[in-house]
């Protein structure tokens, strides 16, 4: 319902212009490691001295057209680049509506094409983030068509708040693949997804718990302590090798839960995002928890 709301709210073009204007010093930087690759790198540097790798995201999405799209791809090359040279624990997550998806097909083809073929260069890894439902179809027929192509270099996510994931996960797990499960953090219809969250929370430990079953790398993305409880209990269980699944959490959440993974040897990562286009991803952070509508509050007051 709270999620529903401000997810809502955040399309009216007022508040987008008030946050715009003062989100980044009032809150958005919590969630944000700086507004270039640079600055990024030295996060990673700092994160991974903790012993937790990276997934690097540089944000932005639904570009305007195809010189936007090719900056975005052009992006994500310099940041594979960035990191072999730098040295750095990190791989990369992209949206392909960033590549220029919802424009045309091909153009989010190509370039998440050329991106993973960098990456495999580098003997590196790109995560597909999930959007919306709307790209569901497409995003998960464009992965298995790269995969095919470079099985060990790209992995996909699925949303356990979707009816459909489980059965995304078993048709897409033969042979076994890279997947990462988080709740989903975008406004879906009651006609696509689970409302209530005790049933998006029993089929995340479900997805994860068949996803591990059926073979697949799982990558457990979520703060939540209670989830994260009954997947250690079940990897304990079932003794899933250490190597198969690690445990993601977003840059400015939960990070001393993570680094206590880390310190009792989980393998761990934070996704890490950094660009000037941070206002949808702000915008579900937010969403997702009460206590930060203080700075959408804040942002407004200010912007009067
Ligand atoms: C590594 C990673 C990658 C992701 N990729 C995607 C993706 O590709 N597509 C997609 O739809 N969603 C993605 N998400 C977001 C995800 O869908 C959820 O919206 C988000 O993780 C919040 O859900 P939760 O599992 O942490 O559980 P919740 O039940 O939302 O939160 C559990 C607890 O975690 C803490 N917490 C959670 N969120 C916040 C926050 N924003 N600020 C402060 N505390 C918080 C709170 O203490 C809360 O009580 C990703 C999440 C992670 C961790």
């Amino acid at each position: 319902m709270f999620r529903e709301a401000v997810l809502g709210l955040a399309g009216n073009p007022v508040v987008k212009g008030t946050l715009t204007r003062y989100g980044m010093q009032l809150g958005a930087s919590r969630f944000v490691a700086g507004r270039t690759l640079t600055e990024a790198i030295e996060v990673i540097r700092e994160i991974n001295g903790s012993g937790v790798m990276v997934t690097l995201d540089h944000l932005g999405e639904a570009v305007r057209d195809e010189k936007e799209a090719q900056a975005a791809k052009d992006s994500y090359l310099a940041m594979l680049e960035a990191i072999h040279q730098s040295g750095v624990n990190a791989n990369v997550s992209l949206k392909l509506t960033m590549m220029g998806l919802a424009l045309d097909e091909q153009w989010g083809w190509t370039h998440l094409l050329e991106i993973v073929e960098k990456a495999a260069f580098y003997e590196n890894f790109v995560r597909i983030d999930m959007e919306d439902s709307p790209y569901t179809d497409v995003t998960l027929r464009l992965y298995e068509k790269v995969q095919a192509l470079h099985p060990e270099n790209v992995g996909v996510v699925l949303q356990a708040y979707l009816y459909r994931s489980v059965d995304d996960l078993r048709y897409l797990s033969n042979p076994p693949k890279n997947f990462r499960i988080v709740k989903g953090a975008y406004r879906e219809p009651v006609s696509v997804a689970f409302p209530s969250k005790a049933d998006v929370d029993d089929n995340y430990v479900r997805l994860v718990q068949e996803s591990m079953q059926l073979g697949n790398y799982t990558a457990v993305g979520t703060h939540d302590e209670r989830l994260i409880g009954r997947v250690l209990k079940f990897v304990h269980e079932n003794n899933v090798p250490r190597d198969r699944f690690e445990f993601q959490m977003l840059y400015g959440v939960g990070f001393n839960l993570l680094k206590s993974l880390a310190d009792q040897g989980y393998r761990t990562r934070v996704y890490v995002p950094y660009g000037e286009d941070w206002y949808a991803y702000y915008v579900r952070r937010v969403a997702e928890r009460p206590a930060n509508l203080l700075f959408f509050a804040r942002a407004l007051v200010a912007g009067k």
